[in-house]
């Protein structure tokens, strides 16, 4: 329309704020209805531990089911679902779910935690809530960049989370986060998942692959575990394996599921 307008018009919106308000308007719409409706659902991607080759645990992968079955993935909805009155809701749902399923199945489940969520006064309690009594541990997966916005805050939340003995603290996309080797020192976290990015570029990039044995080795002296996430080839596999880190997720071994095929696994 600016050209038919002539050159001294100025354009509100380029084609690409265009696309951003219209699948912002999406993501509105799919979202109240999943609140409205309970569409939300969870799939779970397991990780394997290294040594034996078994399954450790699972992650929790939320998902919108609409009625006619398709399925929106976090990348459409996450960020307006983190910032929206409905967090709140979605958070409770999210951990009874993961709770039911840690008692159900007798494994480690871990749940993503947004920052509004995990500095939220009252979450600490309300986690204790859900874990206390539960089989196996509930691992609450952070990312790093939440963690490094306040340190001292974090680690304060932290300790209050770690009163209850099946919690575990993961810190999620590490490496990513801009924290300097100080900070993990003082991280009171008991997984790090190196970062996908990594792994993708380990194979080609030396430096790279040695950040990475850097890291596992770092973390094995901490006295952490590490996970390998978004590993998708037996070389990525063999050579994560070869630097001894502890736990393994990925397309490679297996995709995100949903939770009758992840009964199915266990059983066999
Ligand atoms: P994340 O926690 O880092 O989760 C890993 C993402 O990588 C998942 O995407 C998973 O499906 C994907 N992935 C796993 N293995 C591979 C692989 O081998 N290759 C590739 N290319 N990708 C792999 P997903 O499920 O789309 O989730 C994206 C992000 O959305 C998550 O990143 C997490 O930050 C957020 N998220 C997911 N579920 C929840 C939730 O229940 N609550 C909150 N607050 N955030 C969530
Ligand atoms: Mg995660
Ligand atoms: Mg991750
Ligand atoms: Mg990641």
């Amino acid at each position: 329309y600016a050209k038919e307008e002539g050159e001294n018009v100025i354009r509100f919106h380029s084609k690409e704020m265009e696309e951003k308000i219209e699948s912002l308007f999406k993501a509105e719409n799919v979202l109240q209805k999943a609140v409205e409706k309970d569409l939300f659902i969870f799939h779970y991607q397991p990780y394997f531990d290294t040594k034996t080759g078994k399954i450790a645990g699972f992650e929790s992968l939320v998902r919108i089911k609409d009625e006619d079955g398709k399925i929106y993935y976090p990348k459409d909805f996450i960020d307006l679902l983190e910032q929206s009155e409905y967090l709140n809701s979605f958070k409770k749902w999210a951990l009874k779910e993961v709770s039911e399923k840690i008692k159900k199945w007798n494994i480690p489940i871990s749940v993503n935690i947004s920052a509004r969520s995990f500095k939220n006064p009252s979450f600490a309690q309300e986690v204790l809530e859900h874990a206390k009594g539960l089989p196996a541990p509930m691992v609450l997966e952070i990312t790093e960049r939440l963690y490094m916005d306040n340190p001292e805050q974090s680690k304060q939340i932290i300790e209050e989370l770690k009163k209850c003995k099946n919690i575990r603290i993961s810190i999620d996309d590490f490496g990513t986060g801009y924290s300097s080797l100080s900070y993990l020192k003082d991280l009171n976290a008991d997984v790090i998942k190196i970062d996908i990015s990594f792994v993708r570029k380990m194979l080609e990039d030396e430096k790279t692959r040695i950040i990475v044995e850097m890291i596992i080795t770092l973390a094995d002296k901490f006295g952490m575990k590490t996970v390998a996430e978004g590993v998708e080839t037996k070389e990525q596999y063999d050579m994560l394996k070869e630097m001894d880190a502890d736990y393994i997720q990925g397309f490679y071994l297996a995709k995100p599921m949903t939770e009758e095929e992840a009964e199915k696994l266990l059983r066999r």
